[in-house]
């Protein structure tokens, strides 16, 4: 018969970073349209789902985009949010040093609960470059350092969230 059952990939997504880096934003941005149906609250941990079709592979991906709902104000991400990541996203703000210096210590956590998943390292606010606060060679040289792919973007803006995350859920399919 002629019936196909689709069975899409699925990928949960998290993201880390220090309050205000942009990551609820972020998440939003690659999202949009599914927000208001599909926001779940659980405790302290929100998620929203979005399917992504992503050209290099010819199939939808199923992702689960997982948001720290501001627990990470107060360095207590639960364990949960980390379980079953298949692919992280290391964010820092353009105007917010500490929160460049904090991506060595997330990299901790993330690897201590989801060792060896997809991640990359995420500059976001480069509509603010002006006003930058973490110099082009210091942020390549983390990138290198933990031997993560490396993007300028701009929640704001619009600018490179796509192909961040195509790449991204690209590398975790890979590793799946
Ligand atoms: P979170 O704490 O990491 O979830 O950060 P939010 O998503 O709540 O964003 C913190 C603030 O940064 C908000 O006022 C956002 O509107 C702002 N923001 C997020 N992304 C950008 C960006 O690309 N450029 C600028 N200029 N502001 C941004
Ligand atoms: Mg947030």
């Amino acid at each position: 018969d002629m019936v196909e059952e689709e069975f899409d990939t699925e990928v949960k997504v998290i993201v880390v970073g220090n309050g205000g880096v942009g990551k609820t934003s972020m998440i939003r941005r690659v999202a949009r349209g599914l927000f208001t149906d599909n926001y779940r609250k659980t405790i302290g941990v929100d998620f929203l789902e979005k399917s992504m079709y992503i050209e290099s592979l010819g199939e939808e991906v199923r992702l689960m985009l997982w948001d720290t709902a501001g627990q990470e104000e107060f360095d207590a991400v639960t364990r949960t949010y980390y379980r079953g990541a298949g692919a992280c996203v290391y964010a820092f703000s353009t105007t917010d040093r500490d929160s460049f210096e904090a991506i060595r210590s997330w990299r901790a956590k993330v690897e201590a609960e989801a060792p060896g998943i997809a991640a990359v390292l995420v500059q976001n606010k480069v509509d603010l470059l002006d006003s930058s606060v973490v110099t082009p060679d210091e942020a390549e040289a983390l990138a290198q350092e933990l031997r993560l792919k490396f993007y300028r973007i701009s929640v704001k803006d619009d600018v490179n969230v796509r192909p961040m995350f195509e790449y991204l859920v690209e590398a975790a399919v890979a590793k799946a």
